[in-house]
This record gives structure tokens, sequence and C-alpha cells, in this order.
């Protein structure tokens, strides 16, 4: 990536990376030090301004999608594709009806071996291994996880 450098009239300018126009070095944020040469940031502040705003709004959506929690309609829902559709294509089955819940293949599968979203009458006790693993799946607080499962009913 091009530095920062002095024109002809000894002004300090530096070319955007991403707008590729020579602006003066005062037009560019600075970077943490160490990370480029001169100090500053690659692109322009407008440019800069922009990809964190992008950053941002991705981030955001990102964080929407991974704090939906599943629904008993749902589960049910997911439970009653074993045997008619693969994990994956029940996971992306599930985006499709449930718009822009997204739900990865791994919980799927954990619901189709009855690890997670286990119902009280299916299996009387779960093991903490078992609580444990369903845990990184979850996608709510760590106190939702605990408050959705009873704790009277774990096998240690
Ligand atoms: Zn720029």
């Amino acid at each position: 990536m091009p530095a920062a450098f002095y024109d002809d009239e000894g002004n300090h300018l530096k070319e955007c990376t991403k707008c590729k126009t020579t602006q003066p070095v005062t037009e560019y944020y600075r970077h943490k030090v160490g990370v480029t040469k001169d100090g500053l940031q690659p692109g322009c502040r407008t440019c800069t301004l922009s990809k964190y705003r992008e950053q941002n709004a991705r981030r955001a959506k990102k964080r929407k999608q991974r704090t939906h929690k599943l629904t008993k309609h749902q589960v049910g829902w997911i439970k009653d594709q074993q045997g008619k559709l693969s994990i994956r294509e029940t996971a992306k089955a599930f985006s499709k009806k449930f718009f822009a819940i997204k739900i990865n293949s791994s919980t799927v599968q954990r619901i189709f071996a009855g690890k997670i979203h286990i119902d009280p009458g299916e299996a009387d006790t779960v093991s903490i291994y078992d609580l444990l693993e369903g845990a990184s799946d979850f996608t709510g607080s760590i106190e939702d996880y605990l408050a959705a499962n009873d704790p009277s009913k774990v096998k240690f």
C-alpha cells in the first residue's frame, strides 16, 4: 500500500487505497502504532468511516440473528423433519420457513439426537456433559440457558 509522501511543493500527501484519490495526510485517521509504515489508515477519512459503518451494520445484523431463541414450535418443527430431511436440508428449510432465523447443522443434529431442547417427558435426566455441549450451541445468554434446564434433572 502506498505510504504518505511529499510532493514537489512539500505537501504531505497520501493516496487512498479505496477511492484512489491523493489527499493531504490530515484527511487520514491515525492507525495503531506499527500497523502501517506512515502510521495512518490506508483509506481516507471518508472511506474509513464508510468501512466501519458497513462493518457495524453487518455485526449488528449477525448479533440479531444470534440472539434468537428457538420456540417450542420451532423445535417441534425441527424434530418433525427427522427422517424426512437431512440435517443440512433441515437447517436450510428452517431458515426459509422462519425467515431470518439461522440455525447451524450441529444444532439440528443435537436436536435430532435428543441432546438439546429435550421435552421434560422425553428424557428424565440430562448428563452434565450434554448440558455443557449444548451450551456452546445455545443462542441466548448463559443465564437463559441454565434457566431453560431444570437443575434437578442434571446428572453429574
Ligand atoms: Zn478514500
